[in-house]
């Protein structure tokens, strides 16, 4: 069974085409700049040359028409014919209340995603096209929503409601919904496995560290709480984003820059976390290597990163009333032993110690924590196209 995996960003669409009975990819690949001048779409296919193929892309069904020609391009492709692909996965970022799992899409499905488009202003729109461009281009093969907020619908009222008038929530569905739950879900599952946990006892917090970073608490295999919030700006300091921050910030910027809200919120959203501080970049790479260099910027703008995780953890902790294992995952979670260290370094009052040695492992399950730490704690690396590419198998 071969399933083709979607994400459309605004402008974007990336894709891979696993093949479920070994779950190998095929061919993976991107689109870039759809609806701009300049449109590129970039194919991997495994084992051959990369196709790189500039053309026109004025929208998403076009972009998905490019995809599945790549795919059975004589020279470059893997398939010989569409039929060959049982369904499509598509990740959605936005199911508002409306969903706790994956789902066959129908025309029910379609309208939740549609009704939540001011949730998910950027990219709902974006994965409705794609979820319309693939029915139209491959009429009768299935297409599986894959929700980002799907997994942190079992939040508890008490950890989803804002401490705001009742009646926002009532008109307008104003609460936490959490992202990453693909992620967070995969990684919270394989950590019970892998860490041989009591699927039905356990208390697990994973650490989603990458350009956008969120934390979850999950108890039992479910989630409770979650740091992103209404939106993904919620929580860590993330490359371009704030984080958790007094709302009255918005308006001290607004009244002294004479910005709107939009505008504010922008900055917040795009020239904020380790780029707004460190002013040298959203990588943490270039923000490490200035921070080697004597940059004080740099140096407080990965402290601040590090302090919040921290933070995170030790109110999860909390939360659940303990703890069994602690999982770093994504770009900087997976690659970066020092960032891992210095979090650590914070939570010996939990019990927590390093393996130094394990903690330098890159790229595959491991543990992490010394033989003699109360908590364990693990590197698992995240694989979203898998996850829904699985998520989509289960459902058809
Ligand atoms: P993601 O959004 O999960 O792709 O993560 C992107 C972030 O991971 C970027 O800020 C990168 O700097 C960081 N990252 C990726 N690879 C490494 C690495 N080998 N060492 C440190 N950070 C890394």
């Amino acid at each position: 069974m071969k399933i083709l995996v979607i994400n459309c960003g605004s402008s974007s669409l990336k894709y891979q085409l696993i093949d479920m009975a070994n779950e190998n990819v095929l061919a993976k690949g991107l689109c870039e700049r759809i609806g701009i001048d300049g449109s590129k779409l970039t194919h991997k296919p495994a084992g051959k040359d990369v196709l790189e193929k500039t053309e026109e892309m004025p929208d998403h069904q076009v972009a998905v028409r490019l995809v599945l020609d790549a795919l059975q391009d004589p020279t470059y492709g893997v398939i010989s014919n569409v039929n060959e692909i049982s369904a499509v996965g598509h990740r959605v970022l936005h199911a508002g209340k409306y969903y706790s799992d994956s789902i066959v899409v129908n025309e029910d499905v379609k309208r939740v995603v549609r009704s939540c488009f001011d949730l998910g202003p950027l990219h709902n729109p974006a994965n409705l096209i794609g979820i319309e461009a693939c029915e139209a281009a491959m009429p009768g093969i299935p297409n599986v929503a894959v929700f980002d907020t799907a997994f942190h619908q079992t939040m508890p009222e008490k950890a989803y409601m804002y401490a705001i008038p009742y009646e926002y929530y009532e008109k307008y569905d104003i609460r936490r919904y959490g992202f990453h739950g693909t992620s967070h879900r995969f990684v919270s599952k394989r950590t019970i496995e892998f860490g041989n946990l009591n699927p039905d006892n356990s208390k697990v917090i994973v650490c989603h560290l990458g350009n956008g970073g969120s934390i979850s608490a999950v108890v039992n295999g479910k989630c409770v709480d979650t740091s992103m919030g209404l939106t993904p700006l919620e929580g860590l300091i993330m490359g371009t984003r704030s984080g958790d921050l007094d709302p009255a910030v918005v308006q001290y910027i607004a009244n002294k820059e004479g910005k709107n809200v939009n505008e504010v919120v922008d900055i917040l959203n795009k020239k904020s976390g380790i780029l707004g501080v460190s002013g040298v970049s959203s990588d943490f790479r270039d923000v490490q290597k200035a921070q080697k260099e004597g940059n004080h910027r740099a140096d407080i703008a990965i402290a601040a990163f590090v302090y919040r995780v921290a933070k995170y953890i030790g109110s999860y902790a909390a939360a659940m009333n303990g703890v069994d294992a602690i999982t770093f995952t994504a770009g900087v979670g997976e690659n970066d032993a020092g960032i891992r260290r210095e979090i650590c370094s914070y939570l010996g009052y939990l019990g927590v110690t390093l393996n130094e040695e394990k903690n330098k492992i890159r790229g595959e399950e491991v543990e992490i924590s010394g033989a003699d730490s109360k908590v364990k704690v693990y590197i698992i690396p995240t694989n979203e196209e898998l996850a829904i590419a699985r998520e989509t198998k289960d459902l058809i």
